[in-house]
Parts: C-alpha cells; structure tokens; sequence
C-alpha cells in the first residue's frame, strides 16, 4: 500500500508492574537518555511523513505523567483514557480516530522507543488490501518445552517467529474485528494480529528489527538509558546575573536575605537585595527562562518591600520543572562597606535554604572597588552572581 491516510494506536495505557517502581511513574514515564521513553515512541511516528494521525491510550491517572512527558508532542496528539486491558486500550483508541478517514492504522506498544523510519514503511508497505503486516523476527534461540522443571521436548524453531510492533491493517477490517471480540466477551489477545487471526483476517509478515525492543523489565530499561547515554556530555549550564541599587537614607542594608546595621539602606521596590537579584537572574539564565524582570515586573505594587529570597525560590522552581539541578551559585559583593566577613555564614545558610543545595556549593565573596566609579564613592553596592545547573539529557560528543 503506498497511498491512502494511515494512522498510528500507541497503547500506553499499562502499569509497568514488570519494571517495578520508580519516581518517574510506569515504564513508559521513564527516561531514556534523557528523555521520556512514551516520548521517543511519539517523536517516531510524528516524524513520520506517511502517518497522518497518532491516538495514544493511557492511564486514567496518568494525564499528568503524560503531558510532562510528551511536552508540546501532547497538542499533535489525540490522548484519552485507556482500559483495563491492551486489548481494550487499543480498541478505544481505534474509535477516537474514527473521525479521520483513515485508511489503515499501524498499532504500537508505546514501551517500544526504537521503531525507526525504515520499519514503519515496511509494516505499511506490506498492507495489501485487507490483509495485515506484521513485523517479525525469526526465532534465533533453540526452544524447549518444561515439564515439572526439566526438558520435557526440544520445539522445532523453523517457521517460528517473535512478533513484533507496529502492526499494520486496513482500518475498518480491524476496528470491525475488535468490535466483534468485544461483544463476544473476548478480552484475552496479547495482540492485534491475533485479533486479525480470530477474525479471519490474513496476516503479511515483514522483517522486523532487532532494535525494536519491547522494555519490560527494569533491566531493559537500565540498559536502554546506558545505550543512549553513551557518547553524551552532560547538559550542565552556566548563567550570571549582574545588579545594582544605590544608597538613601536608613540604618541597614539586606544582602544575601541578611540585614545589615550599616549606615544607609539600599533603595529599590522590593528588599533591593542586589545578591539575590542578581543569583535569581543567574539561575534563569540557564535555561533560557528570561530574567528577574519578566517574572516580578517592578510595576506590580505586589513586590514593593517584598523579601527578595521569593523571587530566587521561584527562579528556583522554574529551573526544577525543567529538571535542573542546582550544582553550585557563586555572589560576589562590590562595596566599600559594610564589612561582609562577619555576616557570610549567615549569608552561606540563607542561600543554601533557598537552593536547596549543601554550604560547598555555595560562595559568597565581597571586594572593594578601590575607591573607584560609583561603588568607590559610597553610591551604591553592585553584585555579580554566577550559577551552575545540570539538566537531563546531554550533547552529543
Ligand atoms: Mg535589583
């Protein structure tokens, strides 16, 4: 078959009890060289140009995981709630793309991340018809049957072959087929071919690939992270911030969330900690999420006096959603007083309660400006911040 709209059934609507617990949720949430496994297999299929429509069935609890997960892929997708079985998340998905006109749809296991290119073109172009295509790789492997824990025959492996995903159909002929097993009560195919077999619709097999892995186990899920990983730099970021606010009148001055007796304070709408103002510009920095200003427009009367450590808790925030880990934040202080010693352990506590990271990763350093400019002539105090952060995934070597 070379014409025609062809959709895509991705069934990841399973619990993964196989690959045990991880914070990351079922198998398919897991991420693999960085990114989410259920991503992998979208990216596969949207990238395809022969494949006109993607549904993806998946756990009612899971709309979260799944939107995290698929990013700005969720908007090209049709995304709903899948049942109880593979069979029945498969059958749901095939009536959500009843609308669009398709004539045939490949059906994949979204734990299987490595479809590529070439496959999804073989499985379509064995469809003939009303006849299936299923991807399938010859049994390698010498079987043999137990009996009560020992060899109870050797099964000949000629003419064996392990099924594979995506599986290929005339739309209408397998909807059809899942229908009628739904009304007989059947519930009990592993897959779709066997539906197509209990339907009486020939199946084509085509040469699989032996990348296509289904990850089932949460060994297969380590080995798959190493593959990817391997070669990868890691994603580490650096941002700086640069601030200053200028003197008025006052008897103390807030820098790193510390107050200060000193002689002045420093002027501006919030707290006018020029540390943390410049840490929180640091921190957006690294991943590309604009700075202090686009977050707490100084217009908004909500920040006037505010105490600055909300706007580097938020900066914060923004760099966690993204996945960022904090490796380490460098201040330094320009001023010709207050004296800053005294006051850096404090300074060290403050900032480590707000990034959430150990005191080693934390620095706090102050310099005169040698009487120069305008730091020099006791107008104000300046401050430049630096900031590491690791994000998930890496660069390619
Ligand atoms: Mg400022």
């Amino acid at each position: 078959m070379t014409a025609g709209r062809i959709g895509a059934v991705i069934v990841a609507a399973g619990r993964g009890e196989r690959a045990g617990q991880s914070a990351e949720g079922p198998k398919q949430y897991r991420r693999i060289g960085g990114r989410s496994v259920i991503r992998r297999t979208l990216e596969a299929f949207l990238a395809h140009p022969r494949i006109n429509a993607v549904a993806v069935a998946i756990h009612a609890d899971d709309g979260a995981l799944f939107a995290e997960a698929a990013g700005e892929l969720a908007g090209r997708v049709i995304a709903l709630p899948g049942g109880a079985t593979r069979q029945a998340s498969t059958r749901l998905a095939l009536l959500a793309l009843r609308g669009e006109n398709l004539d045939a749809v490949l059906i994949h296991d979204g734990v299987r991340p490595f479809v590529d290119a070439g496959l999804i073109d073989r499985v379509i172009d064995g469809l003939d018809g009303e006849s299936g295509s299923l991807p399938a790789l010859a049994v390698s492997d010498t079987l043999k049957q137990a009996a009560e824990g020992l060899v109870g025959r050797t099964v000949p492996r000629d003419g064996l072959f392990a099924a594979q995903t995506p599986q290929g159909f005339a739309f209408g002929p397998i909807l059809t087929a899942h229908e009628r097993a739904h009304a007989a009560g059947r519930e009990d195919f592993t897959d779709d071919a066997a539906i197509a077999e209990w339907a009486g619709i020939p199946v084509r097999l085509v040469e699989g690939s032996a990348d296509n892995v289904k990850l089932t186990w949460a060994r297969d899920i380590e080995m798959a992270n190493a593959r990817l990983s391997a070669g990868l730099l890691p994603d580490v970021r650096t941002g700086n911030g640069y601030d200053v606010h200028c003197f008025a009148e006052g008897d103390h001055v807030t820098l790193c969330g510390v107050a200060i007796p000193h002689t002045k304070r420093l002027s501006g709408h919030s707290d006018a900690d020029v540390a943390l103002h410049a840490l929180t510009d640091a921190l957006l920095a690294t991943c590309g999420a604009g700075d202090i200003g686009t977050h707490f427009p100084p217009s908004d009367m909500r920040w006037k006096g505010a105490a600055s450590r909300i706007f580097v808790e938020e900066a914060v925030r923004i760099v966690r959603e993204r996945g960022g880990r904090i490796a380490n934040a460098d201040i330094t202080l320009i001023a010709e007083a207050p004296k800053i010693g005294p006051h850096r352990a404090a300074m060290t506590a403050e900032l480590t309660s707000m990034l959430g990271i150990s005191p080693d990763r934390v620095s706090v350093k102050a310099t005169t400006n040698e009487r120069l400019g305008f730091v020099g002539r006791e107008e104000g105090i300046a401050a430049i911040a630096t900031a590491s952060v690791v994000y998930p995934g890496g660069l390619p070597e």
